[in-house]
């Protein structure tokens, strides 16, 4: 049986807002020494809006509605904001006949016999999407700006960019120095490429970047810092993130993330507040100076 002074600290988690799926994870968690958040939905509201739109070929609202509709079927927050984008225009949304996702890169769809693709700038080199100077600016200049952009495509001719904002949460700076003041080192590992990662990065405070990372990037990146003798916690809520949640040491989970990232987590956070990590840690060190 646990230590009733472990039952005690999981009472005082939950209070909190954290539910440990097992004792053993508080212990874990008393230890750790790194922190690696995800950018998109963790260490950001996870909430982008499209701030800007240019039509390179065609109309703004045609290319709108036919990203809309390609993105129809992803649960991706990226995707939530072209369909609310869309939705504003009061345009119809067709539905596509097929969709095919490729993680970290985007999605291609047929629509109306027209193959239809929302990605970003990786995705659309390597499909081999038409992309005019005009839209290479745009993306350029855009991501200079942190932000996100994503190529709509038709028939791997680009006819429209998108850009688009996700705020770094209002807590996100006061949780890492609070946590650097507890001898924990912090690394940012995002899906999303370098510039906007930079940029959540900076807003949070944190120096460490590892950008364009697929689901098994993330997860290959926790395996090497525990070879290296690091005590690793994984903060992550999409099912990209799932593979490095259930490596790491502790990992945890938001609360609002997806069900994937609740399976591999040891620890959920309830209310998705980054602010439970560096008091759940401390929870967990009285807790553990107790049960020795
Ligand atoms: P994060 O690790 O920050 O949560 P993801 O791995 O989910 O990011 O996504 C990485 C990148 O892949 C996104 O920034 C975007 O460029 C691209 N992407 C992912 N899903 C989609 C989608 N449904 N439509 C278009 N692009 C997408
Ligand atoms: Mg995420």
């Amino acid at each position: 049986a646990a230590p009733i002074s472990l039952v005690l600290a999981s009472g005082r988690l939950a209070k909190q807002g954290i539910v440990a799926k097992e004792a053993g994870a508080l212990e874990r968690l008393a230890l750790i020494d790194t922190v690696i958040f995800d950018k998109t939905g963790t260490l950001t509201e996870g909430k982008p809006r499209v701030s800007a739109l240019q039509p390179l070929k065609g109309s703004r609202s045609s290319a709108l509605r036919l990203a809309a509709a390609a993105e129809s079927a992803s649960s991706h927050p990226l995707a939530a904001a072209i369909r609310q984008e869309a939705a504003k225009t009061g345009l119809v949304i067709p539905m596509p006949d097929s969709q095919v996702y490729t993680p970290g890169g985007g999605v291609v769809a047929v629509v109306k016999k027209q193959q239809v693709g929302v990605g970003n700038a990786g995705f659309a080199k390597e499909r081999g999407w038409l992309v005019s100077e005009e839209g290479e600016k745009f993306a350029k200049s855009k991501e200079a700006a942190g932000e996100t952009v994503l190529f709509i495509a038709i028939n791997d001719e680009c006819v429209a960019m998108i850009a688009l904002i996700d705020s770094v949460k209002s807590d996100a700076r006061s949780v890492v120095s609070d946590l650097r003041s507890l001898g924990v080192s912090i690394l940012l590992a995002t899906g999303d490429r370098e510039a906007p990662a930079r940029a959540a990065a900076k807003a949070a405070g944190i120096t460490e970047v590892h950008a364009s990372m697929l689901p098994e990037a993330k997860q290959s990146l926790v395996e090497r810092l525990k070879k290296r003798g690091k005590r690793v916690a994984m903060a992550g809520d999409g099912w990209n993130d799932a593979p490095a949640l259930a490596s790491s040491d502790v990992g945890i989970a938001m609360g609002n993330g997806t069900e994937a990232a609740l399976t591999a987590g040891h620890l959920s956070l309830l209310n998705s507040r980054l602010l439970a990590i560096p008091g759940a840690i401390r929870i967990s060190r009285l807790t553990l100076r107790n049960v020795r």
